[in-house]
């Protein structure tokens, strides 16, 4: 079986048009989006997250806004800079780059962002409103892997879908929004017990884990849909969670790393942060 490449470059490109269309228009409108990411510490990935997203916002014309703590920055200073992310009217969303450093407390720097800027969508009202239903600002790696799937016209209504990953970044709000699309969904973790007959049952994989390689032949069922959301970096380079060269030729259609799923997630970041300012601006 030879599979479709689900690609993530072509979709991002996509959404990017999308985005940039908004855009023009809230700018004629005398509005021009803001992205504040805040970024803590020095490590290496998380720096070159925050400047691809610097870069994405230069290119589309939203102002980014970017607040950079040492290491040892204190949570009452991480709360002050998201207060005044908070309190500026330029800014319309706000991602703090995760991880964190072990000593400040992720779930309260998340709780502290005001929900109507949280494009990141893991602010506990974001995640409530996914969980009820209600429209609002969806976790962007989620986003991005159902934007994906709507756009390779993968039947999700009655489909058996495997998530491997229950984090609120990426595994849960996944599984919630499968299940709103009318998918039949099992959410594994690490104390899931025989994984692969788990996951050799779904029509549609999607692994979430960070580790390389591990998924391989003997998880898949013949014919599925394969989404690899893992980003591992290895002395090769970039790989995924799953072993494309052996599940490849059994799946439908199948994401490839890198150029799957992770230029999704910035594109949807982009695209939460320009919802974000219309809503503000009450154009939305
Ligand atoms: P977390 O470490 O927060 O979560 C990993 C999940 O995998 C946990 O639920 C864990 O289970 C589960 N897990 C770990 N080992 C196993 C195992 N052996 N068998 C089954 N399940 C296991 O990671 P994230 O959700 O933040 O990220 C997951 C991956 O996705 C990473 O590689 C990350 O880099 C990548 N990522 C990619 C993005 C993109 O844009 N493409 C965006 C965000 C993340 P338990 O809960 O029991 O510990």
């Amino acid at each position: 079986m030879t599979p479709t490449i689900i690609d993530g470059k072509l979709v991002s490109a996509l959404v990017e048009r999308e985005t940039l269309a908004r855009i023009e228009a809230l700018t004629a409108a005398g509005v021009t989006p803001g992205l504040g990411v805040v970024l803590v510490g020095d490590d290496p990935a998380s720096e070159s997250y925050v400047n691809m997203k610097e870069r994405d916002c230069a290119r589309l014309g939203i102002t980014s806004f970017d607040t950079r703590l040492r290491a040892d920055a204190t949570q009452d200073g991480l709360d002050a800079v998201i207060d005044a992310l908070n309190g500026d009217p330029r800014v319309h969303g706000i991602l703090i780059q995760q991880p964190l450093p072990r000593h400040l407390d992720v779930e309260e720097a998340v709780a502290r962002v005001d929900p109507s800027k949280d494009v990141d969508g893991l602010h506990p009202d974001s995640l409530g409103r996914l969980m009820r239903g209600l429209p609002g600002l969806r976790a962007c790696t989620p986003a991005g892997v159902m934007r994906m799937l709507q756009e390779y016209g993968v039947t999700l209504s009655g489909a058996r879908a495997v998530v491997i990953g229950r984090s609120l970044l990426v595994g849960r709000p996944l599984a919630m929004m499968l299940l709103e699309a009318d998918c039949t969904v099992t959410c594994c973790h690490s104390r899931t017990v025989d994984l692969r007959s788990v996951c050799r049952e779904a029509d549609l994989l999607v692994s979430a884990i960070g580790r390389p390689g591990m998924i391989g032949a003997g998880f898949v069922k013949k014919g599925a849909v394969v989404i690899d959301v893992g980003i591992n970096r290895t002395p090769g380079g970039l790989v995924g969670d799953v072993d494309f060269e052996a599940v490849a030729p059994l799946a439908s259609a199948i994401t490839p790393v890198p150029g799957g799923v992770g230029p999704m997630t910035r594109a949807m970041l982009m695209s939460n942060t320009v919802t974000a300012a219309a809503l503000a601006a009450g154009a939305a």
